[in-house]
């Protein structure tokens, strides 16, 4: 039996043999591409060469992608687990043509490895082809029909609708018909018992009758409005899910049978004591309703944690935005899935890490280089979300009490939502919660605040692009790297509207503005000819190409102009770009070899670099990484620049690529000296140019990932010429003295003296005034009465009632007004015969009384104070407590 890994060698080996050139996985999460958050088909990193703006060649590729459908229009995520065959991240086999063979060729090769090289039943085999669409005016595909006659019976051909049979990456983008593949897995006693033949139950969601290939055969180019155009070339583009044919190639029916899954299984059933029925083993005796719940849950565990380790793995971490956040869901589930079902109430998924590392790290070398990253990050996030969980089970639990002591049984849907929202359970959740208690939900009313919640998003997110408006065909030419002022011609543009903002965009035929990439900004400047003169307020990057941003057309948008970019921004940001290469590398070199870059942002005022890192760097390191980083300044090492090098040569000089990035065929290597990377931005000619290199802070963004902010250059005048400004200022309080630690650290001698002197001072006077009131103290129907009004901070005041109370043999009432700082405050002090004979509160003759002051306060029966803000009203107040105590 072939294994999985062996299985992927073959793939590549078959396509090899037919002319391909076998290529790498594009990153899973997409970072410059705002249509797509993560690569949900192979196809997604040849856009721009099926589009037509990049170099085609070479026209015959193979690869294994790492797909991910958790969002937008590809999005399996709630089948995921419940099912055996459909994952959220998976791997794509795929061989494309780029107007070299088409749907001969494709339909030709597939069939070849499938059943010459693999060996898989073509009596299990079925194919379909798109039926056709009156309304867009597309004929059935009678082309690949005939094809496929030449390989399979005629009943093994399906017509197929528009759903199934015509592909699209998304609401715009590239598409065309497509036939796919489907096996009939199902046991010989499956097939007897179910009198059906597979052709009946090919796309019925059959979970033994399912697809494995597609073939697409892109055509078409669809529109912002819904039209399709015709694409310049033909493009073979097929997709094979390689953990469905690996299920085929070890004769399973479950991926979670084959060895891509049963580790992780395994390490699963080990942790938490529970069994995992394989399908073989269900059948023979079936399973209940709780192992079904434990079968499922293993699954989703299995499957969530490639996904959430192989998106760390790429640079995306958990978050509340975007892919971030969606990348947050997935574990989530993960995690109450594990809860509910697996009773791990501590984290889980972390500790399986090392078995999925073991199990992929050979294929995919990011997952074993960032182990101990992923590892820090699922844990930290599946604590924290375990925290929230037992917050939001409180919260229900809440709920239900008052539920049951009104005697109801529904859960209000607002109280669900609120419950999804804040705290991350989905509706299933509360339900079933619920539902173990007696309780329904009101799913009608969740409902409709979801409703409410998505179109706040809707309206917060809306952009709205209208199609390119074609002035001139052609490919943009990029000459930034060595002109900041070109000749030019638009091009195309389009109108965006967003959150109510109108702006343009446009494509030069040449242009010297860097596009917003790789964490560089933008470039901004003008486009300029005699008659007008149009503001560039930013430069984005789609496509491969640099997307510029205007408020307005410009009247003639076919005259020629000259682009120029603001070079001051542009020098500026060059320099913190340069210093962002040398930053890492000083990082490597003085915390080791694990630092990894994890972002980065470059724009002319600052730079800030992320970095895996596991504790805080040390001002000593931080120090030794600015000594490093300004020593390269000052050495003033020339950009050594290698354009167009293929990516193999590139990763011989020695260059640093980085997990998750997108390269192509041919890179650019930018080397400062030490310093080599892989890098596309704009940078500075020479260290030397950066002038001066000053880290302003350091922090934690993310378990186990590091932050620093940097400045350079003129920034760092700015900051030199405040800091002295600053110390000149504090020097003034000084008399400008010139030794100014010694002069302030007499200061402080000097006020710690007067302090002691005056606590001694403070002791003294609240023993004479004690004295002195004991001596004035009056006897009142037997009880020692001291009244007073005197000048006296709150702390002494206190201090003297003690004393007083300490002094004063027998029953005792001391009411003491006090002024300080023109604040009044209220005091009385009693011994403790006057609460238990006479029946007397402190506490609350002086809530009584401090109505005269204004004010509030209390305390304990036999003492308590009150401030207030009437100083005229103290006299008052101290005779209103004699009244109240009406002795
Ligand atoms: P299905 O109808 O089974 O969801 P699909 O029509 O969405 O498949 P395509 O978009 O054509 O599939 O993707 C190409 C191949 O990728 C499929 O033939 C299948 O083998 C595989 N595939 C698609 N989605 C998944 C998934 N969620 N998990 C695993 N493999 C998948
Ligand atoms: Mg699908």
């Amino acid at each position: 039996m072939m294994t999985a890994n062996e299985i992927r060698d073959s793939f590549k080996k078959f396509f090899e043999s037919k002319q391909h050139a076998i290529v790498p996985s594009a990153p899973m999460v997409i970072k410059d591409d705002p249509t797509l958050m993560f690569t949900n088909a192979g196809m997604n990193q040849w856009k721009d060469i099926i589009l037509g703006t990049r170099d085609p060649e070479p026209r015959r590729r193979a690869d294994t992608q790492k797909c991910l459908r958790v969002s937008g229009k590809h999005n399996d995520l709630e089948e995921v687990g419940h099912d055996t065959y459909h994952h959220t991240m998976f791997e794509m086999l795929g061989n494309w043509s780029f107007g070299d063979y088409f749907k001969e060729g494709a339909i030709d090769m597939a069939w070849e490895y499938l059943v010459d090289v693999l060996k898989l039943n073509p009596e299990d085999l079925y194919v379909t082809v798109f039926e056709g669409s009156p309304e867009e005016n597309i004929p059935r595909d009678d082309e690949a029909a005939k094809y496929w006659a030449k390989h399979v019976p005629e009943d093994h051909i399906i017509n197929g609708n528009k759903h199934d049979n015509f592909w699209e990456m998304g609401d715009t983008g590239p598409c065309g018909p497509c036939s796919e593949i489907h096996v009939d897995s199902r046991t010989p006693e499956q097939k007897a018992a179910s009198g059906k033949s597979g052709r009946e139950l090919v796309n019925q969601d059959d979970p033994q009758v399912i697809e494995i290939w597609n073939l697409v055969f892109m055509q078409f180019n669809r529109k912002a409005d819904g039209s399709l155009e015709k694409l310049s070339m033909n493009v073979i583009d097929t997709g094979m899910g390689f953990e469905r044919l690996v299920r085929m190639m070890q004769g399973k029916h479950s991926n979670y049978d084959t060895d891509v899954f049963q580790p992780i299984i395994k390490a699963e059933q080990e942790i938490t004591g529970l069994k995992y029925f394989t399908f073989e083993e269900e059948t023979v005796s079936p399973i209940s309703k709780e192992q079904d719940d434990i079968n499922v849950a293993m699954r989703v565990c299995a499957d969530h944690l490639r996904a959430v380790s192989f998106s760390i793995a790429d640079g995306q971490l958990p978050s509340n935005a975007k892919a971030g956040y969606v990348i947050r869901r997935i574990l989530r589930r993960a995690v109450r899935y594990a809860y509910t079902f697996l009773g791990q109430k501590d984290g889980f998924l972390y500790k399986l890490v090392p078995t999925l590392v073991h199990e992929m790290g050979d294929a995919f070398p990011e997952l074993k280089a960032q182990q101990q990253l992923i590892t820090k990050v699922i844990k930290e996030e599946e604590d924290s979300f375990l925290r929230t969980l037992e917050k939001g089970i409180n919260m229900l639990d809440k709920a239900m009490e008052e539920l049951r002591s009104k005697g109801e049984k529904e859960l209000n849907g607002e109280l669900a939502f609120r419950l999804f929202d804040t705290y991350g359970f989905p509706l299933d959740l509360t339900e079933l919660i619920c539902r173990e208690n007696g309780f329904t939900v009101d799913e009608e009313q969740f409902n409709v605040e979801m409703q409410k919640q998505k179109e706040r998003a809707r309206n917060a997110a809306a952009v709205e692009n209208s199609d390119w408006t074609e002035l001139q065909a052609g490919e943009q030419q990029f000459v930034g790297y060595d002109y900041t002022e070109y000749n030019c011609h638009i091009l195309r543009y389009r109108k965006v509207t967003q959150k109510k903002n109108e702006f343009y965009e446009l494509v030069l035929d040449a242009t010297p503005f860097y596009g917003e990439m790789g964490g560089q900004v933008g470039d901004c400047g003008v486009l300029v000819n005699e008659d007008e003169t149009i503001e560039i307020i930013d430069t984005k990057r789609e496509n491969n190409q640099s997307v510029h941003i205007v408020k307005q057309l410009p009247k003639n948008p076919a005259a020629e102009f000259m682009a120029c970019v603001d070079t001051d921004k542009r020098n500026a940001s060059a320099a913190n770009h340069t210093a962002t290469h040398l930053l890492d590398y000083a990082l490597k070199q003085i915390l080791g070899d694990h630092v990894e870059q994890k972002g980065s942002f470059v724009s002319p005022d600052t730079l800030r670099f992320d970095f895996s890192h596991f504790e805080k760097v040390s001002e000593e390191q931080l120090r030794e990484v600015e000594r490093m980083v300004n020593d390269m300044i000052r050495q003033d090492i020339h950009i050594d620049e290698h354009r167009d090098v293929p990516f193999d040569e590139a990763k011989k000089l020695g260059a640093i690529a980085l997990f998750g990035e997108k390269y192509g065929d041919k890179v650019r290597v930018v080397r400062f000296g030490p310093s080599c990377e892989f890098c596309g931005g704009i940078h500075a000619t020479s260290t030397g140019r950066i002038g001066f290199f000053k880290i302003i802070s350091e922090s934690s963004v993310a378990a186990g990932i590091r932050r620093i902010e940097a400045k350079t250059g003129k920034e760092c005048e700015e900051l030199l010429y405040m800091m002295e400004d600053n110390l000149k200022s504090i020097r003034a309080f000084f008399n400008n003295a010139k030794d100014l630690q010694a002069v302030i650290q007499k200061y402080i001698d000097e006020h710690d003296n007067m302090k002691k002197e005056i606590g001694a001072y403070k002791a003294q006077h609240v023993e004479r005034t004690k004295n002195y009131l004991i001596n004035e103290m009056k006897n009142v129907n037997g009880v020692n009465v001291i009244t007073h009004v005197l000048k006296m901070g709150p702390n002494s005041v206190k201090d003297l009632a003690f004393q007083l109370r300490g002094a004063v043999e027998g029953s005792l009432l001391c009411v003491i007004g006090s002024v300080h700082e023109d604040k009044p405050m209220l005091t009385i002090m009693m011994s403790d015969d006057m609460v238990s004979d006479h029946g007397l509160n402190a506490g609350q003759m002086v809530r009584e009384a401090a109505k005269l002051i204004q004010g509030g306060g209390g305390g304990q029966p036999h003492f308590a104070q009150a401030g207030g803000k009437n100083a005229d009203g103290i006299s008052a107040a101290v005779d209103k407590v004699m009244e109240l105590a009406n002795l």
